[in-house]
């Protein structure tokens, strides 16, 4: 297991918990009870009941005929856009939550940007019950109307972060402030594989649903369990770190990781982290991130909000390192073509994020035999006023 977390919640030189002693009670009750929790099978027995009659998995694995012919090369979509609430990230919420009751926590707080986590978040606490407070930036609850009330309507209460810059950053920090305060009650559900350890490796095995069902489901298909490739956008990394879990160790498999390159890599609004990124600590774990050269973060960019994150997972930060990994990044126009252009010949409007994805097959030119999987993960329904702003279709 080369590429998973270590003991001391490492990946190579990435990871860790650089967290304020004020959060080391709680983040130490998390490390010590999470692979036990997990493990137990009356856990996995509630979550996969629950991954299969609430999320609606598994996902199908699609073999895309004409997208396949466009590229002369086998192409299999992984439809994580088929899950409920519209795209992967459900599979880690509902994991948390499940582990949030068992360590006896009343009440759960997340972060947001976009919304679609909170969202995510907020759907899982109406499902058990649980009292929830996303934070999120004043600024980003006046873009993202919809999505506000979306947690609304199922009884979340949405905080607005009102200062700095008013973002997902600020939203992050009000988390912290009210997880310090209430570490007995409470559990934080972070979005994506990032924060300090164990939530990197906790939110990885909550996603890695999506290789398991990939590896049996292509056995199914097309009688070989390992792709030559697997395709995934990476914002913080959750739906990669999912898509690629248990093909790590298969160093046969291409691990093709993608990141939004904004307007480009060279100009200064650009999200693509391994490009620009160099080390540093970014919400409380060591990465890759984008910053100037006294350390502070610069504000990233790009057309999809999934994917307008500065850092990047510390597992991928090893992959990118370690060459295990290989890193592509899209321009918004690129995305924007690619996700149009699936749309034509799928019939599948991709989120914007996973359009990202879509536009290596630009970049790439695969063998007319290799085996092509793109993880599809989320659908393009909340992206559909910027599909139409860009209007030339
Ligand atoms: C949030 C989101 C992403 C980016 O998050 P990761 O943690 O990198 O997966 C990608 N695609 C969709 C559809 C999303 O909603």
């Amino acid at each position: 297991m080369k590429y998973s977390v270590d003991e001391h919640g490492y990946y190579g030189q990435f990871g860790g918990a650089y967290i304020p002693e004020m959060l080391h009670p709680n983040v130490e009750e998390l490390k010590n009870a999470y692979l036990e929790i997990m493990n137990e099978p009356g856990f996995k027995a509630e979550f996969e009941d629950l991954l299969r009659d609430y999320v609606g998995r598994p996902t199908p694995l699609y073999f895309a005929k004409r997208l396949s012919e466009k590229y002369n090369t086998k192409i299999y979509l992984k439809r994580e856009d088929l899950n409920h609430t519209g795209a992967h990230k459900i599979n880690n919420t509902l994991g948390q939550i499940l582990l949030a009751k068992r360590l006896g926590k009343k009440r759960i707080i997340a972060e947001t940007g976009a919304g679609q986590h909170g969202v995510a978040t907020a759907t899982v606490c109406a499902l058990m019950g649980m009292d929830c407070i996303v934070y999120m930036g004043a600024i980003d609850m006046e873009r993202q109307k919809p999505n506000v009330e979306r947690m609304r309507i199922m009884g979340a209460e949405v905080r607005p972060a009102t200062s700095g810059s008013k973002t997902l950053k600020d939203a992050t920090n009000e988390a912290i402030r009210d997880w310090i305060n209430n570490p007995v009650d409470t559990h934080y559900i972070i979005g994506s594989v990032v924060g300090p350890h164990p939530y990197p490796d906790m939110v990885a095995r909550f996603q890695a649903i999506i290789s398991e069902e990939i590896k049996w489901q292509l056995k199914g298909l097309t009688g070989r369990e390992n792709p030559d490739h697997v395709i995934a956008c990476v914002g913080g990394g959750s739906n990669a770190a999912g898509a690629f879990y248990h093909f790590l160790d298969n160093e046969d498999v291409n691990l093709i990781a993608v990141e939004a390159a904004g307007l480009g890599v060279n100009t200064d609004k650009s999200a693509a982290t391994t490009y620009l990124g160099t080390p540093g600590v970014l919400h409380a774990s060591r990465s890759l991130l984008m910053q100037t050269e006294d350390g502070q973060v610069v504000e990233p960019y790009s057309i999809s909000a999934g994917l307008d994150y500065p850092g990047i997972g510390p597992m991928h930060a090893h992959l990118f390192e370690s060459g295990r990994g290989s890193f592509f990044s899209a321009t918004d126009d690129e995305a924007y073509e690619a996700g149009i252009r699936v749309s034509r010949l799928e019939g599948i409007i991709p989120a914007l994020e996973t359009a990202h994805a879509f536009a290596v097959l630009e970049q790439i030119e695969f063998k007319p035999d290799d085996i092509v999987v793109i993880n599809l993960s989320g659908r393009g329904d909340k992206d559909l006023q910027t599909y139409i702003d860009r209007g030339d279709y």
